[in-house]
């Protein structure tokens, strides 16, 4: 079984009738991206930087950030490098600074949130990535998007940051690409004006499947009811996808569903040709685009589109991947 994976990676990242998907990787660190670059992907669909935050006692300054970034925009060689703003808060917490004690932390202050609120902080992990921006394809991804006004003063802070390293002469790519994370419902429900304010969403399943199910994605009680099968999240995936396609931005996933093998003709039908997951599992992924076709994908997601419950649409995927196998 090892050994077919592994033959798997040269293989082109394409469906049986010719569509390519490109498989990108989330990694947290300069180590996933070697395990990641071993399993072959078309680069990092999402940097999480929390980890640069975590398991120290003050905040990382510019200069031990951009090499971070800096690093590994090198090793991608001009492959693109998703780099996600600090999205701490929920169920990420750092010991130097105090965020209050919440009754709901995950409907609390968290990701974008604080970043805004903490201009200082944000402006000095801007500052970092833009200055790695010159060293390959950096893109900028900020998580919890709720609104155009949170978009809007993320990018303030941007623009505050690309001038002060102009006054310094610091290069950094001025066109830099702006993305959003799509992950809360709101961010669905106006996916059309937010895609005229950035250059590409990413959707983030594992926040979504929780905002729109109200279940708590770290509550074990009802982890039962966790269900990314489900019609509310399909029928949200398929308005973030038409929303960025009418208005010509580009669309990616990088939560869990994206590096779940079934889902993979889903995704096709959906029109979602960028997954970022995982290092762990491209290869199942890989594996199945290669066994998928285009035609395949259109008719699941029609029959998913017509389904009323979870039920029936997991027995789909499995039935899908029953005929494959
Ligand atoms: C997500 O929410 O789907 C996501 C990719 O981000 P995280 O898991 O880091 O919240
Ligand atoms: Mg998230």
């Amino acid at each position: 079984e090892r050994e077919r994976l592994r033959a798997v990676v040269n293989v082109p990242s394409e469906t049986r009738d010719g569509r390519e998907v490109n498989l990108y990787a989330n990694i947290t660190s300069l180590a996933e991206l070697e395990q990641a670059l071993k399993h072959g992907v078309k680069g990092v669909g999402l940097f999480r930087t929390e980890m640069l935050y975590m398991d120290r006692h003050t905040w990382p300054k510019e200069d031990e950030q951009f090499e971070v970034y800096k690093a590994a925009a090198q090793k991608l060689d001009g492959q693109p490098l998703v780099i996600r703003t600090l999205d701490i808060g929920g169920d990420k917490l750092l010991d130097y600074i105090s965020l209050p004690e919440e009754d709901n932390p995950v409907l609390g202050y968290r990701g974008i949130r604080i970043s805004i609120d903490r201009r200082d902080l944000f402006k000095t992990q801007l500052k970092a990535i833009l200055r790695a921006s010159s060293f390959g394809n950096v893109k900028i991804l900020f998580p919890m998007i709720c609104s155009i006004e949170e978009v809007r003063r993320a990018r303030e802070v941007l623009d505050l940051a690309m001038q002060e390293l102009q006054r310094a002469g610091q290069p950094y790519n001025t066109n830099i690409e702006i993305g959003i994370m799509i992950e809360v419902p709101a961010a669905v429900a106006i996916a059309d004006l937010l895609a005229q304010e950035v250059q590409f969403f990413s959707i983030g399943t594992n926040d979504l499947v929780q905002y729109v199910l109200a279940v708590d994605r770290m509550n074990e009680r009802i982890s039962h009811l966790y269900e990314p099968y489900h019609p509310a999240v399909l029928r949200m995936l398929r308005a973030t996808v038409e929303a960025a396609r009418r208005n010509g931005i580009s669309v990616s996933v990088c939560g869990e569903l994206a590096g779940d093998a079934d889902a993979l003709p889903m995704w096709l039908g959906l029109g979602v040709h960028d997954l970022s997951m995982s290092s762990h599992s491209v290869l199942d992924v890989k594996r199945r685009l290669i066994d998928s076709s285009e035609k395949e994908g259109a008719e699941l997601l029609d029959k998913l589109l017509a389904c009323r419950t979870c039920t029936e649409m997991k027995s789909l995927i499995h039935e899908t991947k029953a005929e494959d196998g």
